[in-house]
């Protein structure tokens, strides 16, 4: 993607950029400094709509500048954001300010009709609004957000991202499901993905560590964190992911039971007198590794391990033998793979996972370095050895960061003003 930079976005000296990720009852923000891509501060407002409310803020300007919190009831989205507004000007990097060019939405549903990132207006909205159904978990507090931010800024641009655009680009025979056509599209229901701006970023830095471009390479994304999702990229374009109509397929989850024979719902229904909102909260909430075993965290797993325990070696096993089947998939929908790498939570920070879920696949060109696997660094990084056929790599990922070149990106292309630019 073609970005503006230091010209700021306009050419007006706008180069800030204000990124939110609105959940139900949380707003995660970030205001990053585009003329280098830096943090100026990072926050997050959680239990909104309790008494125990609390923000957290952490100013990354002016160096010895400490991290602030405030707890108390915080009622509703509106503010959680005049709070976290609040702390950014104490620390001088107010939303009033001259400087900041756009505000950009995580949105975690954008459907059919979302390709890329859009400037948000009243149409745009609406669609999202009308996409609820599919995303009843996410796009209601995504627009909550979106609604405040406007409210308090109606001048600035806002942009929406969507976690399902970077999927868009799937065959129809990889997103349609094998069920009645007619059914399948009078409720919209198809395999989307999400994660996708993890996949965009993480895809395009491991070409980047390869020395190549997005173009000429072919990778399979490992984003492993509390959720987890795969997918198959070529060439820059994702053409297969493990989620589906929502965040509940594919890997094994912190939570979420990823693939499950759909009978087992019904049979749940029948058998067990359980109601829809109870098996959705069982698959959604009460299953993968805590349903295995108890604990979603895969540091206090591999604790377990150590200390003999078999149940969580079970659930490790289980959660590994999944990812291995996709592993195994997605080389054969590529045909030829140049990278296979990890991201997120786990993947960039379990490295008995990295070796596990690789270990014996040598006839797929895999192997993993046990020195190189064991280092510790926030940079991304390769761990196969010399001789491996396909890179194993490990490349942290910065949603945050995405969205925001997203956001400056578009805003700078809607005003025409280029500016200096790089890819
Ligand atoms: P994320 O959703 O990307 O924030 O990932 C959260 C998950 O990452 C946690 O639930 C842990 O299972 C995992 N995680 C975080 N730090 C570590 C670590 N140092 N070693 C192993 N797993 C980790």
């Amino acid at each position: 993607m073609t970005i503006p930079t230091t010209e700021g976005s306009a050419g007006t000296g706008a180069y800030r950029v204000l990124v939110l990720n609105s959940g139900s009852s949380s707003v995660k923000y970030q205001l990053l400094d585009m003329s280098d891509r830096t943090r100026l501060a990072v926050g997050l407002v959680e239990r909104i709509g309790e008494e125990t409310s609390r923000l957290v803020h952490t100013p990354l300007v002016g160096g010895g500048a400490e991290r602030r919190e405030r707890t108390g009831p915080i009622a509703d989205h509106e503010a959680a954001l005049k709070a976290a507004a609040e702390e950014l000007a104490a620390d001088g990097l107010g939303l009033d300010s001259p400087q900041l060019a756009a505000i950009g939405h995580r949105v975690v549903h954008g459907g059919l009709r979302f390709t890329e990132p859009v400037v948000i207006d009243d149409e745009v909205l609406k669609e999202i609004e009308r996409l609820i159904p599919v995303a009843p978990l996410h796009n209601p507090a995504n627009i909550t957000g979106i609604r405040t931010a406007r409210a308090m800024r109606p001048d600035l641009p806002q942009v929406a991202v969507f976690d399902t655009a970077f999927h868009t680009t799937m065959p129809e025979y990889a997103a349609r499901y094998a069920i009645d056509t007619e059914t399948a599209d009078a409720h919209r229901i198809r395999r989307y993905g999400f994660h996708g701006t993890s996949h965009a970023y993480v895809s395009r830095r491991t070409a980047e560590l390869l020395g190549r471009t997005p173009e000429e390479v072919n990778v399979i994304v490992l984003h492993l964190g509390n959720g987890a999702s795969a997918s198959a990229v070529a060439g820059g374009r994702c053409v297969e992911t493990s989620m589906g109509l929502t965040p509940l397929e594919g890997l094994v989850m912190g939570t979420r039971s990823g693939d499950i024979d759909p009978a087992v719902t019904f049979h749940l229904m029948r058998v067990a007198g359980m109601s829809a909102d109870e098996i959705d909260a069982l698959l959604n909430k009460k299953s993968g590794l805590v349903g295995l075993c108890g604990d979603n965290d895969m540091r206090e797993i591999r604790r377990r391990i150590d200390e003999g325990d078999e149940r969580a070696a079970l659930a490790f096993d289980i959660y590994v033998h999944r990812l291995k089947k996709y592993i195994g998939a997605y080389s054969a929908v590529l045909g030829r793979v140049d990278a296979v790498v990890f991201t997120a939570g786990v993947g960039e920070n379990s490295a008995p996972v990295r070796e596990a879920a690789v270990a014996g696949l040598e006839e797929l060109g895999l192997a993993v370095d046990a020195d190189l696997n064991g280092v510790r660094s926030d940079e991304p990084r390769l761990i196969s050895p010399d001789y491996a056929r396909v890179a194993v790599a490990v490349v942290p990922t910065d949603e945050e960061l995405e969205i925001a070149v997203q956001t400056f990106a578009l805003v700078g292309q809607a005003r025409g003003a280029l500016g200096q630019v790089h890819n």
